[in-house]
């Protein structure tokens, strides 16, 4: 639908998108978008609507809200979401959209092609920088307003837990919070009804939510589901979004960004080790250190070891802290509560070191070695390096 870059609309505007029917694609259409080659349109959140009245009866189309690095990068979440909100689009017979928002955003978009996307929406501004909540919030409203999504989706990360409620707040629209799975229902009275799932009660229960408004947004755990695949070509218009915000009209003010020093990339790494309790003390995790650098993970913990001060925060996996599913999962010393399993128990495999045979954390390992891991570890670092030798990788 990419279409000529010189129009001008009722507000007097250069270069805005304009909606018309498309007889031929049977749908509403917005024309005046640029390729990724061409230059950019742009559609403007200062005044009313570019799209009109036109989305009257429910929509069906998806709305993706990215997060990304300032280089470029975009969040493996983001990516996440990309591919449930694919399958719901899809089933649905709508259209996915993307939404950028922030500063520096070329290289992003670029990458954004490379995705299954319909259409991408972005609003490059330096009043959107340093993920400052408010502007965030208040270019993704007017987005979702115009777009008028059937459902605005994201990871549940800490920005999204920050916008997603004043974006819901402001649309009257419903919020459903760190979800593990959304699908159309084609039995419920309501035609395709959308179904929000989430583990409560410290994931002894799973939690069904419907909808009661015509937008929905809801935030997605991490690794709930596979990221969504990178294709060769590059499709998908790129809409750009005149940002008309006023940064002084925010109650909040970033001063400064500090990088979490402690930031360990729990949730990129292919391989964790993590201790627990019964590994006694700080100095217990050096050797969990030692094992994590021959296996080339990092390290992670259950609650106990962060409460104690032998960790840092930033590496507790469970309900309060990070959600990982990585290749390989090491757990020592740890029981399995179900507050811990709901961080690790979808990690690929799981290897559990306990010297108790009746710990619960041995009910979901596929591997289980029982005895004291200050004996165990360094004799699984001495295996590992050898068989690493023997094969000219170390
Ligand atoms: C609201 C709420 C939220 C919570 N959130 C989280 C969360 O996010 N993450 C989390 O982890 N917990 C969380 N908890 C705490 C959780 O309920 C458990 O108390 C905690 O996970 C137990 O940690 P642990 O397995 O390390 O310790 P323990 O349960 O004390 O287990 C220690 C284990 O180490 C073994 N052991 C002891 N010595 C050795 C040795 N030398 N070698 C080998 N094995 C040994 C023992 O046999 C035992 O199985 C939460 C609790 C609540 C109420």
């Amino acid at each position: 639908m990419a279409g000529v870059c010189d129009a001008t609309n009722g507000a007097g505007r250069s270069n805005a998108p304009t909606l018309g029917w498309d007889s031929s694609a049977d749908c509403w259409s917005v024309t005046n978008i640029c390729s990724p080659s061409t230059a950019l349109s742009s559609i403007s959140l200062a005044s009313e609507s570019p799209y009109g009245n036109a989305f009257e009866t429910r929509s069906s189309s998806i709305l993706v809200f990215f997060e990304h690095n300032h280089d470029g990068d975009i969040y493996p979440v983001s990516l996440e979401s990309l591919s449930i909100a694919r399958v719901i689009a899809d089933q649905l017979n709508g259209h996915l959209y993307a939404v950028i928002i922030g500063k520096d955003l070329r290289a992003a978009c670029e990458e954004l092609h490379h995705y299954r996307i319909d259409k991408i929406f972005a609003a490059d501004n330096p009043a959107c920088s340093e993920n400052q909540p408010e502007s965030i919030a208040t270019v993704l409203t007017q987005i979702t307003e115009d777009v008028q999504p059937r459902l605005v989706v994201m990871g549940d990360t800490l920005l999204s837990q920050d916008i997603a409620p004043r974006v819901a707040f402001t649309l009257n629209a419903s919020l459903a919070t760190a979800c593990s799975n959304i699908y159309v229902d084609s039995h419920s009275i309501a035609p395709q009804q959308l179904v929000f799932t989430k583990p409560i009660y410290s994931g002894n229960v799973v939690a069904e939510f419907t909808s009661v408004s015509n937008i929905a947004l809801a935030t997605l755990r991490s690794k709930a589901f596979m990221p969504a695949k990178r294709m060769a070509s590059a499709n998908g218009d790129l809409i750009t979004v005149d940002v008309n915000i006023k940064p002084k009209q925010f109650l909040t003010k970033i001063r400064e960004v500090v990088d979490d020093k402690e930031d360990n990339n729990l949730d990129q790494a292919e391989v964790v080790i993590s201790g627990g309790r019964g590994v006694g003390n700080a100095e217990g995790f050096s050797l969990l250190n030692d094992l994590a650098a021959v296996l080339g993970g990092v390290v992670g913990s259950s609650r106990p070891p962060v409460d104690y001060g032998w960790m840092p925060p930033s590496s507790l996996i469970g309900q309060s802290g990070n959600t990982i599913a990585p290749k390989l999962y090491i757990a020592v010393g740890i029981s399995g509560a179900i507050q811990h399993l709901m961080g690790m128990v979808s990690s690929r495999i799981i290897v559990a070191i306990n010297k108790s045979q009746d710990a619960d954390i041995f009910d979901v390992a596929h591997y289980g070695i029982i005895g004291d891991y200050a004996q165990i570890v360094p004799v699984l670092i001495e295996r590992i390096k050898k068989l690493k030798q023997s094969k000219g990788l170390l």
